[in-house]
């Protein structure tokens, strides 16, 4: 079964910050699991490690197990276009672009598309399946904040990832929009993907399947 391991990782930053201390960790496809802590835990630092964003002091991390310390960047770089998909709390879209080539734009860069109307047709499904295909045409000025974010998960869907890593993905939305974005969450993982959130919003409890503590650092599973 594929998965996201981390075995006994730490993270010390330059200034000396320990913002991992031994954390032992597994995402399986299908799951959907929760970090919460207070600001400054080490949530943020967690879910960038395991979404190979950032490299760890020590420690080993093992996608669809494989250790990833032995790849060099590239290799680093294909696992993370191949095998995750990320949604931020800014949803970072293009304002420029209407919502449809927002969620084409990871498209480009992937072999796995063979023409235009392949990328148009995926656009269009991942759309459906986040509800927003009405809006297509659209920019992201012209949307709510939960439909920029269901843009962005769309986006982190079109290149078909194993993982979805979302950091504080509610962190600017209103409750009934955030209720919307885990539901979406929650969906994603029964169609097989794992879902990885970290955030502070208690809300996410009534959504994930199993809920981890952060706290300076060291992670815990949720004793309630
Ligand atoms: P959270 O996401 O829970 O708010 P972070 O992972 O952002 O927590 O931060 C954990 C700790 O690491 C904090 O003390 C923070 O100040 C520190 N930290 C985060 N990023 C860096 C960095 N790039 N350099 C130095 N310290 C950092």
């Amino acid at each position: 079964m594929k998965s996201i391991e981390l075995k006994n990782v730490s993270k010390v930053y330059s200034n000396g910050v320990r913002a991992l201390d031994d954390v032992s960790f597994v995402l399986h496809q299908g799951e959907f699991i929760a970090v919460m802590g207070q600001s400054g835990s080490g949530k943020s630092t967690f879910l960038q490690i395991a979404g190979l964003l950032d490299t760890c002091t020590s420690g080993e991390i093992l996608i669809n197990g494989k250790e990833v310390s032995s790849l060099d960047k590239n290799q680093i770089a294909d696992v993370r276009k191949n095998t995750l998909g990320f949604v931020f709390q800014a949803f970072h879209l293009n304002p420029h672009l209407k919502l449809y080539e927002n969620i084409m734009v990871p498209m480009l860069i992937n072999d796995a598309y063979k023409n235009k109307t392949e990328m148009l047709e995926k656009a269009d499904e991942l759309m459906k399946t986040v509800g927003i295909f009405k809006r297509k045409d659209h920019y992201p000025a012209q949307l709510s904040g939960g439909e920029q974010q269901r843009t962005a998960i769309a986006r982190a869907l079109a290149n078909d990832p194993d993982f979805i890593l979302a950091d504080e993905p509610t962190g600017n939305l209103d409750s009934k929009n955030e209720a919307m974005i885990f539901e979406e969450l929650k969906k994603l993982a029964k169609l097989g993907k794992g879902v990885l959130v970290v955030c502070h919003n208690e809300a996410i409890v009534n959504y994930a399947d199993k809920i981890y503590i952060m706290k300076d650092g060291v992670l815990t599973a949720n004793a309630e």
